[in-house]
């Protein structure tokens, strides 16, 4: 077991040491609901102080390879400790034991692509010499740093979310102040202690813990930071934008993903995928599905399999191996799911599966006899909640899905390649997967959405190009 039974207090890690505070704040553990952990709480001061060194740790070398070694360690460290890890996702987001092992081999896969990544950066030939009295010239591009990068990032995915921001930032030769979601800092804290042991030069990353919209200010307010790579709400993505002025902002932000079943689909795979996808970490993903439209041909088909396959998910201690579903990551959390799902009721919805909560459990719930305008569908649930809704031909659909304020991902099972390709041209998001929910991501791929939820891409070879800057070379001779 991890000693987070103990309520260990964690410092911040400013400059390359552990450092306390004067005042501190807990952890849950979210299923017991008891304090897991202590962590510090940053003043003002400590987030110059860590701005500054992050500054400072620039002027060292830190060459491609070198970045490559300790990204590659880190990667195997966090392989040799999986367990650990896992167990504290487990205990601080109440995330299932085998899903939260998952998310462990995902992260160290992150880092291990983004070590590949470092030794691959560079610009290209611009053929300047084509121009009439540039004959004599030539020139090329070089990626280079954007130097301090402040990352904050969400509580749901805390390893694998806070490697997709440290991986890339580093590998492109950047320091990086982090700041991860007070509700779930643990794993970024220990990530840190293991960057640590990779050999990780001191100053290249800071971790401050405390009060999420001071520490947001007080970064938003230092005019050392060069860009701010964000994943979490639309709220605050807006409110960095708004505050960040000329610097590089990257937002990964939230979705209310559809995914299509269309008549000729595998119905097999398309329910087993859907019941995995949309109740994962209790709907707590940003590609969780949430709006499933079904062709009205297999409507009733469809509807009894994926009940069944709903009914079968095991709602318990997320340390339990059996365990499917565990708790929301706070009480209120719950309680809007549970107000969402009773509006919706009031305004004709059927619960075909669910509908109850139990502290701060919410069960796996389907919904039937709804429509596209009930808060349920039209905004994002970050719950274990979905809406399945007919729908009768394919330009109707698309126009369905595409009425959405945001466009992260979406999903369509079907086997007409026509169709296939229509939504690939059509739906306006930053992925389709086709014969697989919303919710499919590898770490390399290109993520990231349109409108409301965000611009920028992640996936480190994505990343790299965002955490970088092309700089232009010209040679006269
Ligand atoms: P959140 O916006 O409440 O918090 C995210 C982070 O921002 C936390 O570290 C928090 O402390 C910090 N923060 C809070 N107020 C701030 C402020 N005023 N200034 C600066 N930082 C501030 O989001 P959350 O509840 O942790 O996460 C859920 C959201 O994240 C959902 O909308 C979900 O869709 C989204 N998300 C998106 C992706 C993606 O890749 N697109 C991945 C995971 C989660």
């Amino acid at each position: 077991m991890t000693n987070l039974t103990q309520v260990t207090q964690y410092g911040l890690f400013v400059n390359g040491q552990w450092e306390e505070t004067a005042e501190s704040m807990d952890v849950l553990n979210k299923y017991t609901q008891e304090p897991a952990a202590k962590i510090a709480v940053a003043t003002k001061d400590h987030v110059d102080v860590a701005v500054r060194s992050a500054k400072e740790a620039l002027k060292e070398a830190f060459a491609p390879y070198a970045r490559y070694e300790v990204l590659m360690k880190a990667s195997q460290l966090l392989l040799e400790r999986r367990e650990e890890f896992a167990q504290v996702l487990a205990i601080e987001v109440g995330k299932p034991i085998r899903e939260s092992r998952g998310e462990v081999e995902r992260a160290a896969q992150t880092l291990q692509v983004s070590a590949e990544e470092a030794k691959r950066i560079h610009g290209e030939g611009v053929p300047v010499e084509s121009v009439p009295g540039s004959e004599n010239r030539m020139a090329f591009t070089l990626r280079v740093p954007v130097g301090v990068v402040a990352a904050i990032t969400p509580f749901n995915v805390p390893v694998n979310l806070v490697c997709h921001k440290l991986g890339p930032a580093l590998a492109a030769g950047n320091s990086v102040v982090l700041k991860p979601a007070e509700v779930t800092p643990i794993c970024a804290i220990k990530l840190a202690s293991l960057m640590e042991e990779a050999g990780l030069p001191k100053g290249r990353l800071q971790v401050i813990t405390g009060d999420g919209a001071k520490i947001g200010a007080w970064l938003l307010e230092n005019k050392d930071v060069n860009m701010f790579t964000f994943t979490g709400s639309p709220q605050v993505g807006e409110l960095i934008r708004s505050k960040a002025g000329l610097r590089k902002v990257s937002l990964e932000l939230g979705n209310n993903s559809a995914t299509i079943v269309h008549k000729d689909a595998n119905l097999d795979q398309a329910t087993t995928l859907i019941a995995q996808k949309s109740f994962n970490n209790a709907g707590q993903v940003c590609i969780s599905v949430q709006r499933v439209y079904v062709h009205i041909d297999i409507y009733e088909i469809f509807l009894t399999q994926l009940k069944e396959k709903t009914k079968s998910l095991v709602v318990g201690d997320p340390m339990d191996e059996k365990t499917d579903i565990g708790p929301m990551i706070r009480l209120s959390e719950t309680e809007r799911v549970e107000t969402w799902v009773k509006e919706a009721v009031e305004q004709g919805a059927n619960v075909e599966v669910g509908g109850r909560r139990n502290g701060t459990f919410y069960f796996p719930t389907i919904l039937t006899n709804v429509n596209d305008d009930m808060k349920i569908c039209r905004q994002e649930v970050f719950g274990p909640v979905v809406s399945v809704a007919t729908y009768e031909n394919v330009d109707e659909v698309i126009a369905r899905v595409n009425d959405s304020d945001y466009g992260l991902q979406a999903g369509l099972f079907t086997n007409d390649l026509k169709f296939a390709m229509k939504a690939a041209h059509e739906i306006e998001v930053g992925g389709l997967i086709v014969n697989d929910a919303s919710a499919y991501r590898v770490d390399h791929m290109p993520y990231g959405g349109v409108k409301k939820s965000g611009n920028g891409k992640e996936g480190p070879k994505y990343a790299i190009e965002e955490m970088t800057e092309e700089r232009i070379i010209v040679l006269n001779l």
